[in-house]
């Protein structure tokens, strides 16, 4: 039987959501045209659609384990993440690019952890490999924040490797592409946001300067 949970979501869907968003999907079914592609983990508690709270066809989305883009590479067989990029960037011509981590990141620790294999394939292993260059720019494996270090500097790898494919390398240099890091912080919900130029990770701040935070705009009723 169908899952209870997805039937009754999908009944509070038609009496809620459909009616008042029902032209819009109209207009969604001739086509896409989102403006920015977001790629996250896969993680349940990291849905981009409610963090950033947008309706249908605003963002292009990629989750996968641990929220990594791959170096372009056209080796090996199958690449689900750089064909789901190169859709957004070269059809979609998307012109932001947001890397999506999160705190207590399950693929993140398992690469950190040494993690044993789930199933002979070890297809989270082999995929979290791709996490190594981001465990040497975390320093300190000791101290207390080392996860959330890595979880960090993985957003700055994936980002760095988006700079591998030469479709985005150009459309980056053009300025016609624009490529950001975000942290989020699940129990917090506070959303760090990556300063380009220092690398690090400080709160949201609104066109007006003001920072975004839970304890900043949480307003007691
Ligand atoms: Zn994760």
């Amino acid at each position: 039987m169908f899952p209870d949970k997805l039937t009754e979501g999908y009944r509070a869907f038609l009496e809620n959501r459909f009616p008042s968003e029902s032209r819009r999907y109209a207009q969604l079914a001739r086509t896409q045209d989102p403006d920015v592609l977001v790629i996250g983990c896969c993680d349940s508690r990291v849905s981009p659609e409610v963090i950033f709270d947008v309706g249908p066809g605003e963002l292009f989305v990629i989750r996968n384990v641990a929220n990594i883009v791959p170096p372009c590479e056209t080796g090996g067989e199958y690449h689900g993440t750089s064909a789901a990029i190169e859709f957004a960037v070269q059809a979609l011509a998307v012109t932001h690019i947001v890397v999506l981590g999160h705190a207590t990141c399950g693929g993140i620790k398992a690469y950190a952890d040494k993690a044993k294999p789930l199933s002979p394939g070890n297809f989270i292993g082999k995929w979290v490999s791709l996490v190594k260059p981001a465990e040497e720019k975390a320093g300190d494996s000791s101290a207390p924040d080392y996860l959330t270090r890595m979880e960090h500097a993985m957003v700055s790898q994936s980002i760095e490797n988006l700079m591998t494919f030469p479709f985005i390398r150009e459309r980056v240099e053009a300025g016609t592409l624009h490529l950001h890091g975000a942290h989020f912080g699940v129990a917090s919900g506070d959303l760090l946001v990556r300063n380009a130029e220092t690398g690090d990770f400080a709160p949201i701040t609104d066109a007006a300067g003001q920072r975004l935070s839970p304890a900043t705009l949480i307003r007691c009723t």
